[in-house]
């Protein structure tokens, strides 16, 4: 299966333009990529003449030995030229219904409670 992840509150607390702290995401996307799982960062960061801010989060996937199949968009996505990136699932702070932990000393916003997460995955068989 193709996963799109975001990056800020879903791999990582929100910190932009800094990448945010660790909240638990490591261990489950490596999880899913040794069951044979592509990841795609589907992310609103950009590289500009502010900073690299995607390379910044394309190098946490490398610090953490993540590999990506992907960024921004799935380099088998050739039937289309709309700018979502093909995924059959989406992992995202945003998202409706995506489980969160608020802890105001870690964060000043909400992010990705990684061990409900994982919990659904494993419901799913994924
Ligand atoms: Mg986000």
């Amino acid at each position: 299966m193709d996963i799109c992840v975001d990056f800020d509150g879903t791999c990582t607390t929100h910190e932009f333009p800094r990448v945010g702290k660790d909240i638990g995401a490591v261990p489950v996307l490596k999880e899913l990529v040794a069951k044979g799982h592509r990841l795609i960062l589907f992310t609103m960061r950009s590289d500009n003449k502010e900073g690299s801010y995607l390379t910044d989060a394309v190098d946490w996937f490398k610090e953490n030995e993540i590999p990506l199949f992907g960024i921004n968009r799935n380099p088998e996505q050739t039937w289309t030229t709309s700018p979502k990136a093909y995924g059959q699932c989406y992992i995202d702070d945003c998202a409706l219904g995506a489980p969160l932990l608020y802890n105001p000393e870690l964060s000043h916003a909400p992010y990705i409670d990684w061990s409900v997460v994982r919990s659904f995955l494993l419901s799913k068989n994924l």
